[in-house]
């Protein structure tokens, strides 16, 4: 049970798709149809018939710095994420490994920053006890489940 990998606004890391690798394998994916196909080689003469592939080397660029910034992630709890969060920054100050530990979590004007999903998966944390939570993710997750799926923003 991998309690190093829940955040301190109880985002599960193990399901984001930052953390699976998700943009990395996307992009990877991209760059070998590109490579397979020999796009990357032809782009002058493609450009005469679509002239965004002019811009071609910046977006080569733009899929480095992707995978750059946000192929791999260690999670929340090892300084991945957002290195601004005011959550975390918050429970380091309390100190709380997460914010179920807060008497102030159902009013708090931090967490209502973030997505109204936030504060009812720390609800729901809270209710079903951390060990319950977690096992019931990381089963999830064994299943294919990502963050991404899901068609609200959870942050
Ligand atoms: S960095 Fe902030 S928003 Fe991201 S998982 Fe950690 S506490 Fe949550
Ligand atoms: S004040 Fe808000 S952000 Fe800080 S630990 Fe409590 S619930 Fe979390």
């Amino acid at each position: 049970m991998d309690k190093n990998l829940i955040g301190y606004c109880g985002l599960y890391c193990g399901a984001c798709g930052i953390y699976q690798g998700r943009i990395k394998q996307a992009v990877e994916n991209l760059q070998k149809v590109i490579e397979t196909y020999g796009f990357d080689k032809i782009m002058p003469e493609l450009a005469k018939w679509e002239l965004s592939f002019q811009h071609y080397p910046e977006f080569e660029k733009v899929m480095d710095g992707l995978v750059k910034l946000f192929g791999e992630c260690p999670g929340c709890v090892a300084g991945g994420g957002d290195p601004n969060c005011a959550i975390r920054e918050c429970c380091k100050q309390k100190p709380y490994t997460m914010c179920t530990e807060c008497s102030a979590m159902e009013s708090c004007e931090i967490v209502k920053r973030y997505s109204p999903r936030t504060l009812t998966n720390l609800q729901k944390i809270k209710t079903v006890g951390i060990d319950k939570w977690i096992g019931e993710m990381q089963k999830k997750v064994a299943e294919g489940y990502c963050y991404l799926d899901e068609q609200t923003k959870f942050l």
